[in-house]
């Protein structure tokens, strides 16, 4: 098999992936902040690492992916400016931050169910780790961190080649509010953040610094470290996160490893960073507060299978941007679709373990384009070639289509052609009712009474549905 090929964010290359540790791979994931749903662009990011890890173990590397839930410390600015973001949402619901957090925990986790995103070996839950939170923070504290009023803030000038990632950090901290009277540079963070006198928070603990809350780079550098061990073969997370998350991360692990600069990548305390470009909509950056809220709920409200929406982060580039239309994920339903009914008479067939010689080239333009730093919009062409190949076994088509699946996550084995059929939520007709009427129609027509048949259809145009005879894609009807 060809070698793994991986855009290094922190370098700014492609690099030959090399694990750590002899046939192991270790990635972590920055998950998401539990304080609401997560909108399709986040769950863009998850689709990204998913495929990752798909491919580390189709390489045939034993993966480790941990990916955490951070359920406090993460402020309304990346920065250390405004309020918690979970703190805020359980003011404004009335309900507890472990309401809010369980809530929307198990809506994410929905959402990677539906989106056929594997099962991480671990999600790590930051409020679970305070106590290591507390002694990477102690350790760190004597030589590379200072206390203000508002907690203990992190000196970047005490790490060297601080910012390497983001690019662009200059002196004045770019793009930093700075909200924090008396830091030392413009970049320092909090590790963590002291409650104000006459103020209480939902979530605090005691700390040699006072009584108060982490900052939110601390998780992420605890939970990898703890969980993975330094260094550890891939880190992964948004594009936004190589800014301000990531860079603090990795000042964080540099201090606490002891190491030195990053012309050493493992100083980060990860071989290889990678993030994924943004999915946006018309009017820019996709908010959960602006706009359309696009959750994946909304998309399957109006009837949409929700891994159209998985095969539309495949048909780009991770580290392209991604536009969302609604007609884009028409097209990518549509391309669905055809995969099914190619893959349909694939379901009842016997796996055959030996592969056809047929499937050479179409094999060899998948795997090249899967270890080109996961070039799916070229695999998905190469899975679509070897479906359409006529006049072969279809135990042998099953097992070339399986292989390819296992790293693009479509699930086309199990799919029926008719769990794709757009089903909104607030359509005036059922399936069964619709299907009824179609039954009675095609009575109709054998019989040769034809108004009826056309008085049936009417009705069901009537009704939001149409009939669509002679469908190349076989659909006998949709929905308006
Ligand atoms: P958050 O819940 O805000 O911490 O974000 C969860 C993940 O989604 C992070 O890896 C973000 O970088 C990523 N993310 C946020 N917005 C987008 C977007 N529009 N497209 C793709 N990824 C995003
Ligand atoms: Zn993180």
């Amino acid at each position: 098999m060809s070698d793994l090929r991986l855009f290094n964010s922190l370098t700014r290359q492609i690099e030959t992936f090399t694990p750590v540790h002899r046939g192991e791979a270790r990635v972590y994931t920055c998950g998401p902040t539990v304080y609401n749903y997560p909108h399709i662009g986040n769950m863009r990011a998850y689709v990204f690492a998913d495929v990752l890890g798909r491919t580390l173990s189709w390489q045939g590397y034993r993966l480790t992916h941990v990916i955490n839930i951070t359920d406090v410390g993460h402020l309304t600015d990346d920065a250390d400016a405004g309020e918690d973001k979970l703190e805020k949402a359980a003011a404004a619901n009335a309900q507890s931050i472990w309401d809010i957090a369980r809530h929307y925990t198990q809506a994410f986790w929905a959402d990677v169910k539906a989106l056929n995103i594997r099962q991480p070996a671990e999600w790590s839950v930051a409020t679970d780790y305070i106590g290591e939170m507390l002694d990477f923070a102690r350790s760190i504290a004597d030589k590379h961190c200072y206390q203000l009023d508002s907690g203990l803030y992190f000196d970047v000038s005490t790490v060297a080649d601080y910012g390497k990632l983001a690019r662009a950090v200059t002196e004045e901290g770019e793009g930093r509010i700075d909200a924090v009277e008396g830091k030392r540079n413009a970049a320092d963070f909090a590790i963590w953040r002291t409650t104000p006198p006459g103020e209480t928070r939902q979530m605090e603990w005691d700390s040699p610094w006072g009584r108060g809350a982490p900052g939110w780079h601390l998780e992420c550098s605890v939970m990898g470290g703890k969980l993975l061990g330094f260094p550890f073969d891939i880190h992964t997370g948004g594009i936004d996160h190589r800014e301000i998350h990531h860079p603090n991360e990795i000042a964080q692990n540099q201090a606490f490893c002891g190491c030195g600069g990053l012309d050493v990548p493992s100083h980060s305390g990860a071989n290889i960073w990678m993030h994924n470009n943004f999915l946006v909509d018309r009017t820019g950056k996709m908010s959960k507060s602006s706009g359309e809220f696009l959750r994946l709920q909304l998309l399957l409200d109006r009837g949409y299978h929700p891994l159209a929406y998985r095969l539309m982060c495949l048909q780009a580039h991770y580290r392209s941007e991604l536009e969302f239309s609604w007609e884009g994920l028409g097209a990518a339903l549509t391309r669905l679709k055809r995969m099914v009914l190619l893959a349909a008479p694939l379901h009842a067939a016997d796996k055959v373990d030996e592969m056809h010689p047929k499937f050479e080239p179409a094999l060899s333009k998948f795997e090249d384009a899967v270890t080109d730093d996961l070039n799916t919009p070229i695999a998905l062409t190469a899975l679509e070639e070897a479906l359409a190949m006529k006049k072969v076994d279809a135990g042998a088509k099953r097992a070339v289509i399986e292989k390819m699946d296992a790293v693009l996550g479509l699930g086309l084995l199990d799919l029926a052609r008719t769990d794709l059929r757009i089903r909104p939520k607030d359509a005036q007709l059922s399936e069964d009712e619709i299907e009824d009427a179609l039954t009675r129609r095609k009575a109709a027509r054998a019989e040769k009474d034809f108004a009826a048949s056309d008085a049936i259809r009417d009705e069901l145009t009537a009704k939001g549905v149409e009939v669509m005879d002679g469908d190349p894609l076989g659909w006998e009807w949709k929905l308006g």
